[in-house]
């Protein structure tokens, strides 16, 4: 007999475990510094790195903890429970720079920067720019061939974990007359010559995730730094990204369950009318149907990471658990707001914060639009 989806290995349980209590013990007490201030505790990414979060997907021989994409996927769900900002940092970190590196990198790539992703560097993948977002391979930075490497120029926006980040997977044009098959992924590391991180966003949400702008000003990139083969990064790109929504589906199943349960504890020890508010049939039943569509949203992403880890075809399945995961969140912090009353709209509970950064999971990595074009492609196209 088959398990249900959601049945965990006991590795797979004592990791969740193990994740929520250090989402819990040390997280939980940071959430509202770091959303006031904008800024990632710099000393809990330092300890992420001990723990095996930031190599999760990383095999052993390189310092990485040889866990599965679906093991990813549990400690983005657990981290975004109790703070999403937390969960988008170890989901790019993993589903996105390591797996690319995993996948496209030399022998020579992994042995010089798998090591270092998996002990102390976080990562950045910038891909998205002023003028191509859901377009995104009508990029423009260009890269130059000169000698033996290439010459970037060109502006990123929006990449997630920039301040933080050691070493970036950059996706730049060879050949601009060519279309998508002139983009081309490098490494480029922090400190690289004509390199700089611009501009951090002030956000609505997950605000102590860093977002910023990439500068690259004649910055001299080693042949050795491409990633992949020239031409193919869009294979590189959409390969990643195919996977990486599905950590923000987990992102968003972990943050509609954190904001469910903080809604759960309130209407368990708010009275009204003489009683917990829990008690009346109306307000059990709006707790029932969220928990409801957490047990659906969690199935469809933990569906797609299984079929990955399986290694056959998830796309509908990634798609669809991205687009209906981040309706979810923000159906459920909506209500969790509700639930609280004026409790729920104000900075010292936690479901203000948790619906303000609900709204990403609709924008990035594929916008909800472009999660349907997928979907209808993958459905109707198929009739
Ligand atoms: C907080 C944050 C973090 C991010 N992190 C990263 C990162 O780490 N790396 C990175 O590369 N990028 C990152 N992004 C960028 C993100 O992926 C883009 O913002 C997203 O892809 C949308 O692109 P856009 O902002 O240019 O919007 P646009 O593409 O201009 O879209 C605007 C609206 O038009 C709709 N639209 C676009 N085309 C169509 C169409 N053909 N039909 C119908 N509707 C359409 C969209 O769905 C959307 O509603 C991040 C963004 C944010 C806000």
């Amino acid at each position: 007999m088959r398990a249900a989806l959601t049945a965990l290995s006991d590795d797979e349980r004592m990791f969740q475990g193990s994740v929520r209590q250090f989402a819990a013990e040390r997280v939980a007490p940071l959430v509202r510094i770091m959303d006031e201030t904008q800024q990632m505790d710099a000393e809990l990414v330092r300890e992420m790195f001990p723990l095996g979060l930031m190599g999760i997907v990383a095999p052993e021989e390189y310092g990485g903890a040889g866990g599965s994409f679906f093991d990813a996927i549990l400690a983005v769900e657990a981290l975004s429970a109790v703070d999403p900002s937390v969960g988008v940092l170890v989901d790019v970190q993993n589903t996105l720079c390591l797996n690319a590196l995993v996948r496209w990198g030399t022998e020579g790539q992994k042995q010089r920067y798998l090591p270092r992703l998996t002990a102390d560097t976080v990562g950045a993948y910038a891909l998205s720019e002023a003028k191509s977002g859901s377009d995104a391979f009508a990029l423009q930075t260009r890269a130059v061939q000169h000698g033996e490497g290439y010459v970037l120029n060109g502006q990123k926006l929006w990449i997630t974990n920039a301040k933080e980040a050691g070493l970036f997977v950059v996706f730049a044009t060879i050949d601009p007359a060519a279309g998508y098959k002139g983009v081309t992924a490098f490494l480029v590391e922090k400190g690289m010559e004509g390199f700089s991180v611009g501009r951090k966003e002030d956000k609505l949400g997950i605000r102590a995730s860093s977002t910023c702008e990439l500068i690259f000003h004649d910055c001299a990139v080693p042949a050795g730094q491409m990633l992949g083969e020239p031409g193919k990064g869009y294979q590189v790109a959409i390969e990643t990204l195919n996977e990486g929504r599905i950590g923000i589906g987990a992102q968003m199943v972990g943050l509609a369950d954190g904001a469910w349960g903080h809604a759960a504890r309130w209407a368990r020890q708010r009275r009204q009318f003489g009683k917990p508010l829990a008690e009346f049939q109306a307000m059990q039943f709006q707790l029932a149907e969220m928990a409801t569509e957490i047990e659906a949203a969690r199935l469809m992403v933990y569906n797609a990471a299984r079929l990955r880890d399986a290694g056959v075809e998830f796309l509908k399945e990634a798609a669809m658990a991205k687009y209906f995961a981040s309706q979810v969140a923000e159906r459920v912090a909506s209500l969790a707001v509700e639930v609280f009353g004026g409790s729920g709209f104000v900075k010292d509970y936690p479901v203000e914060k948790l619906y303000r950064d609900a709204k990403i999971g609709k924008i990035y990595e594929g916008t909800s639009f472009m999660q349907l074009a997928t979907i209808a492609k993958l459905t109707l196209g198929k009739m």
